[in-house]
C-alpha cells in the first residue's frame, strides 16, 4: 500500500466520527501524492506524515457560563495547536453550535499550509466553541467569552499562539476576549488579531478576507486572459468574508447578484446594495428578509438556491460543504467560469473534482482565503513594532501577498505537470515550506 493510502487509513481508523477532518487530510495528501511518491522512504522513514497529521497539541475543556436568567450553562472549549514548524499557532476562533473537535481540527490542517502559502512566519492552529453566539444578549457573549479565556488564556501568547475570529466571534466577541486575557495575564501585547483599532487592531483587517479573495481570484482570471469587468458573481453567506468580497468585487467592476444566510438567500439582479446588506447584518445583527423588504428589486428565498442562478464567477463564501455535486453541475450548464473559494472547504471533494475536470478555474480557500490570516500577521507585526499601519499601506501589502500565493500555486502546479489546477499548486507550494522547516529542525 502506498505511504499516503497508509496514513489516510490511519487517520480514519485513530480518529473515527471525525469525517471532515478525514475529508481535509484526504484532500491534502492525495493532491500532494505525486511530491510524496517522489520521497516516498525517506518520509516514510522519517514518519513526515504521521508527525504532520498529528496536531502537536489538542486542548479541549470546559466552560461555564451564567445567562440572562441566572442558569448556569456549561459549553466545550477547543484549541488545536497543529503546527508550528514555521512560527506562533495562528488560526481563528469559532463559536458555533456545530463545532466538534473533528470540525476544529480539519480547519487547523488547513490552516498550517495556508499560512505557510502566506510567506509569513505563522504556523497552523484553530479552536472554538459549540457556543451559539445567535440571540444572545451583550453580557451573556461577555460572560462566555470571559469563562473562555480564563481557560485558554494559559495556552496562548503572542510568540506561542495567537487566536481570531472565525465563524461567531468578530470584533465585539476579539474585544470581550482580548480584555480578560489582559485582565488575567496583565499582558498588553498581541496574542489576538482582529482587535478594534483603538487597542492595536489592523486598519483593512475586517475587508482583507473578502477583498483578499478578490484579489486572488483576479489574479487567476488575469492568468487565463479574463476579468472581473462586467462579470456576474454569485456570492454566497452574508457574513464578514461575503460582505467584504461582495466590495471589491463591485469595486471591480463586476456584479455579485446574491447573497445568503443559514434561512435564506437574496436574488438582486439589479445588484447587491452592499450599504444595505453592511447596515443589516452588522448594524442591525438581522435576518436577510429585511434586506428583501428594503429593496424593491431583491427577492427573497427560504433555504438554500444561490447556486442555481447563471452567473461568470461563483463565491461560496458561508460554511464547509455548502456547494455539492449538484450544484457543481449547476454552475458547469450555466456557463460559469471561475469558482474561488471564500468559506474554508465549502466546496464538497466531489464537487471541486466536477468543476475541475469541467475545465472551471477554481480557486481552493486555503489559498484564496488566506487573506485575513495574512492580514492578521500583518497586525502582529504592527503590534511588535508599536506602530500603525495606513488602510492603504496595508491593504497594498494584502495585494501583494494574494498575487504572490496566486503566482507560487501557479508555479508549482506548472512543475509538478498539472497546469491551472491551482488545488493541487497551493497544496504543493504550502507542503514545500513546512516540510522544509520540519526537516530543519529535525524529529520534534
Ligand atoms: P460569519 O459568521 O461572519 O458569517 C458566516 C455566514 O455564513 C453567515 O451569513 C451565516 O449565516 C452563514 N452560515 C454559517 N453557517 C452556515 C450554515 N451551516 N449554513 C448556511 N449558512 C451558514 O463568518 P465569516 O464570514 O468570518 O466566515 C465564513 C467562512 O469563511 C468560514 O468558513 C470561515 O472559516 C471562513 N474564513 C473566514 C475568515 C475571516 O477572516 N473571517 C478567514 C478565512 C476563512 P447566519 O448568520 O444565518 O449564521
Amino acid at each position: 500500500m502506498s505511504y499516503v493510502d497508509e496514513v489516510i487509513d490511519l487517520i480514519v481508523k485513530e480518529n473515527p466520527d471525525e469525517p471532515e477532518f478525514h475529508q481535509a487530510v484526504k484532500e491534502v495528501l492525495e493532491s500532494l501524492r505525486v511530491v510524496i511518491e517522489a520521497n516516498e522512504d525517506q518520509y516514510r522513514k522519517d514518519a513526515l506524515l504521521e508527525r504532520l497529521v498529528n496536531p502537536e497539541r489538542q486542548l479541549k475543556f470546559r466552560v461555564p457560563w451564567v445567562d440572562d436568567e441566572g442558569q448556569v450553562q456549561v459549553n466545550t472549549g477547543y484549541r488545536v495547536q497543529f503546527n508550528s514548524a514555521i512560527g506562533p499557532y495562528k488560526g481563528g476562533l469559532r463559536f458555533h453550535p456545530s463545532v466538534n473537535v473533528g470540525i476544529i481540527k480539519f480547519l487547523g490542517f488547513e490552516q498550517i499550509f495556508k499560512n505557510s502559502l502566506t510567506g509569513l512566519p505563522i504556523g497552523g492552529g484553530k479552536g472554538g466553541s459549540n457556543f451559539d453566539p445567535k440571540g444572545k444578549s451583550d453580557r451573556e457573549i461577555m460572560a462566555f467569552c470571559q469563562s473562555f479565556m480564563t481557560e485558554l488564556c494559559k495556552y496562548i501568547g503572542a510568540d506561542t499562539d495567537v487566536p481570531a475570529g472565525d465563524i461567531g466571534v468578530g470584533g465585539r466577541e476579539i474585544g470581550y476576549l482580548y480584555g480578560q486575557y489582559k485582565r488575567i495575564r496583565g499582558l498588553s501585547e498581541g496574542v489576538l488579531t482582529g482587535k478594534g483599532l483603538s487597542f492595536g487592531g489592523s486598519l483593512a483587517r475586517t475587508e482583507a478576507t473578502g477583498y483578499g479573495l478578490l484579489y486572488f481570484a483576479d489574479a487567476m482570471l488575469r492568468a487565463n486572459g479574463e476579468s472581473f469587468e462586467g462579470k456576474t458573481v454569485v456570492v454566497s453567506g452574508a457574513g464578514n468574508v461575503a460582505i467584504y468580497a461582495i466590495e471589491k468585487a463591485i469595486q471591480l467592476g463586476a456584479k455579485p447578484v446574491t447573497c445568503s444566510d443559514s434561512t435564506g438567500w437574496i436574488y438582486d439582479p439589479e445588484g447587491i446594495d452592499v450599504e444595505l446588506l453592511k447596515e443589516i447584518k452588522e448594524v442591525k445583527r438581522a435576518r436577510l428578509t429585511e434586506y428583501a423588504a428594503a429593496r424593491d428589486s431583491a427577492e427573497y428565498h427560504e433555504g438554500r438556491g444561490v447556486w442555481s442562478i447563471k452567473c461568470d464567477v461563483a463565491l461560496p463564501c458561508a460554511t464547509q460543504n455548502e456547494l455539492h455535486l449538484e450544484d457543481a453541475k449547476m454552475l458547469v450548464e450555466n456557463g460559469t467560469i471561475a469558482v474561488a473559494e471564500g468559506a474554508n472547504m465549502p466546496t464538497t471533494l466531489e464537487a471541486t473534482n466536477y468543476l475541475i475536470d469541467n475545465g472551471i478555474l477554481f480557486a481552493p480557500g486555503k489559498a484564496s482565503n488566506a487573506g485575513g490570516v495574512a492580514t492578521s500577521a500583518l497586525e502582529m507585526s504592527q503590534n511588535s513594532q508599536r506602530l500603525s499601519w495606513t488602510f492603504e499601506e496595508v491593504d497594498a501589502k494584502l495585494k501583494d501577498i494574494m498575487e504572490n500565493i496566486f503566482a507560487n500555486a501557479d508555479r508549482a502546479a506548472k512543475e509538478y505537470g498539472f497546469e491551472k489546477n491551482y488545488v493541487v499548486g497551493a497544496n504543493i507550494a504550502g507542503f514545500e515550506k513546512v516540510v522544509d522547516a520540519m526537516n530543519a529542525q529535525g524529529i520534534v
